[in-house]
């Protein structure tokens, strides 16, 4: 469907300004009522798109705000405005696609609102300034408490916990390993951040062997070795991801022996990622005695139980709501690691802002197909909706004019009169009549009970408006064509 992209041709800023100062006073009254995550989530990119008497205009970033802010805001939000400016008496939403991301006309949040200063994460970041060092940035989504356990990766788990409770202590060093996409970099950068998160002065040190191995490269280019060791052993933590690319890099792995031991007779700890177990690596025999010395685990594909866990814990990071039966069926059907797990989330989140349509068995059988996991399974058992050709209903006219003009189907049937919503009502009405050839009467018991005459009012306004209004022309000509009639 390309109703989207139709739709954005709509969602241009608007000419008029309209001052954001009553949004910022509803925001915050709204700030208070509502957690943190959930306001920031689906408050960011927001802003008063306009006033008409009694109706506040609200303007969403993206389509899939829309019904989520109906169901669970709308309320509160007007709650929040009548406590600002009594004289309010309904909110109504449009989506506008160039609040995205555009400060300038929505209302910053973040900056309203700053994160109370706890955790600092990235503490290296100074450190690579001042010391030279050069650690990559801790991803903070990346922590044990949401890194899912299963038989498949407990011992590794309560290893990291165990680091991070004690750096330097008994496990070290400790050695992860595992086929790719099944948690260790997440396991690595969480016990990093779970150290930092105790000690926020600990310098933790992560870096891949590829990195490790150009900073190796470049230092003996530049003659400058020493200055790379000294500026290592002021490292508490030294995290190296991936270490299976040192494999044939005698003199980069060399220098890993010298930093390691430098550090490991320190007392510091160090925390090692591969793809396979030490003894298949392809490294100098003194380096694998060393890694020998401390806590060797492996992570390896979780079962069915750990899989589920993990969908559920990520559909709730990516906050989207699926359906348990949804969540079973991928589990079922898992591909062979995680990150292609999370590939397919990611696209059923993608899906859900842009068409709205929330996952199911099958929508998620075909993403899966797409991105060749194909679940093998027959089609009727997933319940396939097979695009089949059928005619247009009325539901259907009333989804493409509300996905056309970003507004939602509650408010075109919907007391409001604000253009934004008034005109692409009396175009469903409008459709309805001449292509599903409905009666006024009937149309007007869609509508909130209203009328047959104002409906039939409506249809004749528009049918005017489409021989002299060549905009409204070309609008009405979209929404047809996307229901097929045209
Ligand atoms: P690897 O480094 O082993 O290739 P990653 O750590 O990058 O794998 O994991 C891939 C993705 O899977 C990450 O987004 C990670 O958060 C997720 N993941 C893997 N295992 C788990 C788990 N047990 N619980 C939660 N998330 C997991
Ligand atoms: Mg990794």
């Amino acid at each position: 469907m390309t109703s989207f992209a139709s739709s954005s041709v709509l969602t241009e800023p608007q000419a008029v300004h309209v001052s954001q100062d009553i949004w910022v006073d509803i925001l915050k009254a709204l700030s208070t009522e509502l957690q943190r995550g959930q306001f920031i989530t689906w408050f960011r990119d927001t802003a008063v798109l306009g006033r008409e008497d009694k109706t506040l205009i609200v303007g969403l970033p993206l389509p899939m705000y829309l019904s989520w802010h109906l169901e669970h805001y709308r309320a509160l939000t007007l709650e929040a405005a009548k406590s600002i400016d009594p004289t309010i008496e309904q909110i109504v939403y449009k989506v506008d696609g160039g609040l995205k991301d555009n400060s300038q006309r929505s209302v910053d949040i973040l900056s309203l609102f700053p994160e109370p200063k706890k955790r600092k994460v990235p503490g290296r970041q100074e450190v690579k300034m001042a010391e030279g060092l050069i650690s990559k940035i801790l991803n903070p989504r990346y922590t044990l408490d949401n890194f899912v356990v299963g038989s498949n990766n407990r011992l590794a788990q309560a290893a990291c916990q165990a680091v991070a409770a004690a750096p330097g202590g008994k496990y070290n060093p400790l050695f992860l390993y595992g086929n790719v996409g099944l948690g260790k970099t997440h396991l690595l950068q969480a016990t990093g951040n779970e150290i930092l998160k105790k000690d926020p002065r600990a310098v933790v040190l992560y870096t891949t062997s590829e990195d490790f191995t150009n900073e190796v490269v470049e230092a003996i280019r530049t003659q400058k070795m020493e200055k790379l060791r000294s500026r290592y052993r002021r490292v508490d933590v030294l995290i190296v991801d991936d270490v299976q690319f040192l494999a044939n890099k005698e003199r980069t792995q060399e220098e890993f022996f010298h930093t390691f031991n430098a550090l490991y007779e320190d007392r510091k700890q160090v925390i090692l990622s591969a793809d396979r177990p030490p003894q298949e690596l392809q490294l100098a025999e003194r380096l694998l005695s060393r890694f020998a010395r401390g806590m060797i685990a492996d992570v390896s594909m979780p079962d069915y139980e750990t899989r589920l866990a993990i969908l559920v814990e990520k559909a709730r990071e990516y906050e989207i709501f699926m359906d348990a039966k949804v969540l079973e069926f991928i589990a079922e059907h898992m591909p062979t690691n995680i990150r292609e797990l999370e590939g397919i989330l990611m696209q059923a989140v993608a899906q859900y802002e842009l068409e709205q349509r929330m996952p199911t068995v099958g929508s998620i059988a075909q993403i899966m197909s797409k991105l060749h996991h194909d679940p093998h399974i027959e089609e009727e058992h997933v319940g396939f909706e097979v695009p089949e050709k059928r005619a247009a209903t009325f539901q259907d006219v009333m989804e493409a004019t509300s996905r056309y003009y970003s507004v939602s189907v509650q408010d075109m049937v919907g007391v409001s009169r604000v253009r934004e919503i008034l005109i692409p009502r009396q175009i469903a009405m409008y459709i309805g009549k001449k292509y599903l050839r409905m009666s006024y009467v009937r149309l007007g018991e869609l509508f909130s009970n209203r009328d047959h005459t104002t409906v039939m009012n409506a249809v004749e306004k528009i049918e005017k408006k489409t021989q002299n209004d060549p905009q409204i022309l070309r609008e009405m000509r979209a929404i047809e064509r996307d229901l097929g009639f045209v």
